[in-house]
């Protein structure tokens, strides 16, 4: 594609700020346009796997990563009542050479500092809230709610489950509540009191389960999210304040090693999990709207994969976007690379089965959006 296209990312989450990355490298103009007045630290952390760790390494961004998080040693599975060990990952140097990147845990609010770094300063325009999107000839024209327009040649979609941009491409439809609430937690490690925890556990009740892990290399700060069951969602809350005892009380008869770390807990807040049932439109016919990440395949967090999938889409659209000159052809091959394995990895966080005992994992981890082959168009 012509390199003086002005491409618009919308959206400064994990995938708009990588695809925007990646797209500056290869030439082309890139403004991201983000809703929020700042970013915020958010009381959540994420896990990125092997498979994000050596995309965001060519953005210059692994050293970042690792500063600020926590290269992951080992992963265990564990029965939530008896406290049995089902599976165990070892992410040691052999296993990090072995998949191509470290398996990284980082505070969200962290990782949104080192994305930040991977383009351009000034590529963020802050307090831009897409409202309006219309294709005049060769131009998409973008109307914000401050006020401002703008002009884009392509427009890309990195604006997360309740994407404005796939409103207006496929028609408004809301996510759905997935009937989990997950309640979120992060607190110092000095209130375990000496207890000992490896990186990262799950414990895997029957329809619920708690993941305590750490978020620094100095191991000082813990998360805890934990998954239970809900009726419903009221209200538009993306999430609430709740309590420590809510929290204990929703995993009550779970193993003591699991309640000494939920009687750390301090501040705690309940997040409603959404979903939509898999959609694959994820572009405007001719190739000038794509959309990336949950803006078209949001999943359930339980196989911690989300993010990864928003990052390895935004690695393979920039390299379909560089590689061919028609921007259909080129999102043609990006939903045909992309869409297979983001399905298996909707049906795999559907199911909560992922690493639960002994797991096949390279697959995942292993692949390399990067290098990874395009698919053929016919
Ligand atoms: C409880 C929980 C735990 C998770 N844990 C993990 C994990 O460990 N590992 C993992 O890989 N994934 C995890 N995920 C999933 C992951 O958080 C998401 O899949 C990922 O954030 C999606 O990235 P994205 O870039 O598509 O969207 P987002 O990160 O949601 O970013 C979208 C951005 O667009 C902005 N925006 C929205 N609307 C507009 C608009 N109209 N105009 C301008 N800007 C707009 C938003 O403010 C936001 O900054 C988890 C999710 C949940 C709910």
């Amino acid at each position: 594609m012509n390199r003086k296209s002005r491409i618009a990312v919308i959206g400064a989450g994990l995938g708009g700020l990588t695809a925007a990355g990646f797209l500056q490298r290869a030439g082309f103009a890139v403004k991201v346009y983000e809703q929020a007045p700042a970013f915020s630290r958010i009381g959540a952390g994420i896990i990125l796997s092997a498979n994000v760790t050596k995309v965001l390494r060519r953005l210059g961004l692994e050293d970042g990563l690792i500063a600020a998080g926590i290269k992951s040693q080992s992963y265990v599975s564990r029965a939530w009542d008896t406290g049995e060990v089902m599976a165990e990952f070892v992410f040691d140097a052999a296993a990090e050479r072995h998949y191509g990147g470290p398996y990284v845990h980082i505070h969200r609010g962290d990782l949104h500092a080192v994305l930040e770094r991977g383009v351009t300063p000034g590529t963020i325009a802050f307090n831009h809230q897409l409202v309006d999107l219309q294709e005049d000839g060769g131009s998409m024209h973008l109307a914000f709610a401050n006020g401002a327009n703008a002009e884009a040649e392509i427009v890309i979609g990195a604006d997360g489950i309740r994407s404005k941009v796939r409103d207006i491409l496929l028609g408004p439809e809301p996510p759905q509540f997935a009937g989990f609430t997950a309640y979120r937690a992060i607190f110092p490690a000095d209130r375990l009191n000496g207890f000992w925890i490896p990186d990262c556990t799950k414990w895997w009740g029957s329809d619920q389960h708690c993941l305590p892990y750490y978020l620094t290399g100095r191991r000082d700060e813990v998360y805890a999210i934990g998954v239970v069951p809900a009726e419903g969602w009221d209200g538009e809350e993306a999430s609430v304040p709740t309590t420590r005892e809510r929290y204990l009380e929703s995993f009550a008869g779970f193993h003591a090693d699991l309640q000494r770390v939920l009687e750390a807990v301090q501040s705690v807040t309940l997040w409603p999990i959404f979903d939509r049932t898999r959609d694959d439109r994820w572009s405007a016919p001719g190739g000038r709207i794509a959309l990336l990440g949950d803006a078209c395949h949001p999943m359930r967090p339980f196989m911690a994969a989300g993010g990864a999938m928003a990052v390895e889409d935004a690695a393979i659209l920039s390299r379909c976007f560089a590689q061919f000159d028609d921007p259909a052809q080129a999102v043609r091959c990006y939903e045909a690379t992309r869409i297979p394995r983001v399905a298996k990895v909707q049906d795999i966080s559907i199911a909560n089965t992922w690493m639960r005992g002994p797991t096949e994992t390279d697959w995942f981890y292993c692949y390399d959006a990067c290098t990874a082959p395009l698919a053929p168009l016919h």
